[in-house]
């Protein structure tokens, strides 16, 4: 729903817990469902010569992905959101606004699958980057005549730097150049970038936005209707639009991401006080730790640390016998939904990310990353009570 037609509904007073309750009326069906319906349809008839109900062909415009579109973009207060197949489908679209010869500045330290992204079919297409440490560097030396964009996670995969998105919008902005945000560890629930000066905000919808582990999605989001004209051109002309049944699921993730993110950082928040205390954990990396680098900046730029936290072990055999005795947390890939992950990022999210750069960020064979989810934290510790047992027997 678009709150600036509504005179009680302003900024203030509509809670980001309201918007994840709010749809556009406009886009219900006439028998007034309460939950949106899936227009399981690829085309749809005109009424006359000229004429058209504002939908034509669903590779275009889709009733139930339009009404999940309408959501995340008010939830990250764009003037739009364009629902894709997936997360890595968003970026890909995004780099079709580039063109050969340009060059971009990103974070060191990403999703895997972007740099693989980056990597394997930007650099084919003519286009150049710079993995610069955002965290901790300022990117003035690095930009170039060419240079058109700057991309990056805050908290980051896995590492959990943390960017000032706002003190990092002026140099862009200074330069002309675009800010690429991909707000996936947050969600809008805990961090809005557009709001802090960036232009594009990128989601994987897979995660916290679903929240299930039960479908695959992604979202770009725009505050500016000449980039938005951009973007949905490519969209329409590469089709690697969010299917009705998916923005359904997704839609129907998003009524509960409030409750859902304040108890999984609750459980974060917990389980991170209690990592810290066990006698194999050499590091524990939760921006929710007073003792994170990034802390301050995350109290100023978001409002919660979210629900993702790292953790190093202090041998490879401890990560490999903790990984092979989970039972309540699952030993997979994926993050954001109802149950608990763990996931050995050199060898699964990161496997494509070259050696120097995994070596310089940390990421090591020791390295762990836990989506903590909804269980009770006492079972959760319970487990890690029991997995942590059997790893000191077997590496003993
Ligand atoms: C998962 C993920 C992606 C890719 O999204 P898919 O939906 O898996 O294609 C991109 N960025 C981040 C931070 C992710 O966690």
């Amino acid at each position: 729903m678009d709150c600036s037609g509504c005179n009680e509904c302003t900024e203030v007073n509509c809670s980001i817990e309201t918007k994840c309750q709010l749809f556009d009326r406009s886009l219900m069906d006439k028998w007034g469902a309460l939950s949106v319906p899936i227009y399981q349809t690829a085309t749809f008839a005109h009424i006359g010569f000229g004429e058209s109900t504002g939908f034509d062909y669903t590779r275009m415009q889709n009733p139930t992905r339009q009404q999940l579109e309408s959501v995340v973009a008010n939830l990250e207060s764009g003037i739009d959101a364009i629902a894709f197949s997936s997360g890595m489908a968003a970026i890909a679209t995004v780099m079709e606004l580039f063109r050969p010869g340009d060059h971009f500045i990103i974070d060191e330290d990403l999703y895997g699958g972007s740099i693989r992204l980056f990597n394997e079919i930007s650099k084919k297409n003519g286009l150049d980057y710079t993995a610069v440490s955002l965290s901790s560097e300022d990117i003035t030396p690095y930009i170039k005549e060419n240079t058109k964009a700057v991309y990056l996670e805050t908290p980051t995969n896995p590492m959990m730097n943390v960017t000032d998105i706002e003190k990092l919008s002026e140099v862009t902005r200074k330069h002309n150049l675009l800010l690429i945000v991909d707000n996936t560890f947050l969600s809008p629930y805990f961090q809005n970038p557009l709001k802090l000066g960036a232009d594009i905000v990128i989601h994987s919808g897979t995660k916290f936005l679903g929240g299930h582990h039960d479908t695959i999605g992604g979202f770009v989001v725009v505050k500016d209707k000449e980039l938005d004209e951009r973007l949905r051109f490519i969209f329409k002309t590469t089709g690697a639009g969010l299917s009705p049944f998916d923005s359904f699921l997704i839609l129907r993730g998003i009524r509960t991401l409030s409750v859902r993110l304040d108890r999984e950082q609750e459980n974060a928040i917990k389980l991170a006080r209690y990592l810290k205390r066990q006698k194999h954990v050499t590091k524990v990396i939760y921006p929710g730790l007073e003792d994170h680098p990034g802390y301050e900046i995350m109290k100023k730029q978001a409002r919660g640390f979210g629900a993702m936290l790292t953790f190093e072990v202090d041998s490879p055999e401890f990560a490999k016998s903790i990984l092979n005795n989970v039972q309540l947390i699952f030993f997979a890939e994926s993050l954001g939904g109802t149950e608990t992950l763990i996931t050995y990022p050199i060898t699964q999210t990161h496997a494509d990310v070259p050696a120097e750069l995994l070596a310089k960020n940390g990421i090591n064979d020791r390295v762990l990353r836990l989506s903590v989810g909804l269980e009770g934290i006492g079972d959760l510790i319970c487990e890690f009570n029991r997995v942590f047992a059997i790893a000191e027997k077997e590496t003993a």
